[in-house]
């Protein structure tokens, strides 16, 4: 009997990309907070919240945080969830910088 390779639950339903690229403008508050906002799209490309992962940015590669918070921007009646990259203290992003990164697994 064979076994079936189309299995698609061994990680519980989350498909993870070995790598995976990912444009943005940064926002004003993504500057000031050193943090790349994750579109949902790309949620569940992503390993678990607080999971690192390496980002390869300008050149250079470092290792950052996925980091998903709680949020009520939308009201009280509406909490959802933020992604975001959070980039090692020595990067520093500008608002409206377009970045181009690289994603891959540490
Ligand atoms: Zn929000």
């Amino acid at each position: 009997m064979s076994v079936p390779t189309n299995n698609k639950l061994p990680t519980n339903g989350v498909r993870r990309a070995r790598r995976m690229r990912y444009e943005r403008t940064i926002s004003p508050e993504e500057a000031a907070l050193g943090k790349i906002l994750i579109l949902k799209p790309y949620w569940n490309r992503l390993p678990a919240p607080g999971s690192k992962v390496l980002v390869a940015m300008g050149g250079e590669t470092m290792r950052a945080r996925v980091q998903r918070v709680r949020c009520k921007c939308v009201g009280p009646q509406r909490p959802h969830y933020h992604y975001y990259f959070v980039l090692p203290r020595r990067v520093t992003l500008k608002s409206w910088q377009r970045v181009k990164l690289q994603i891959s697994e540490v």
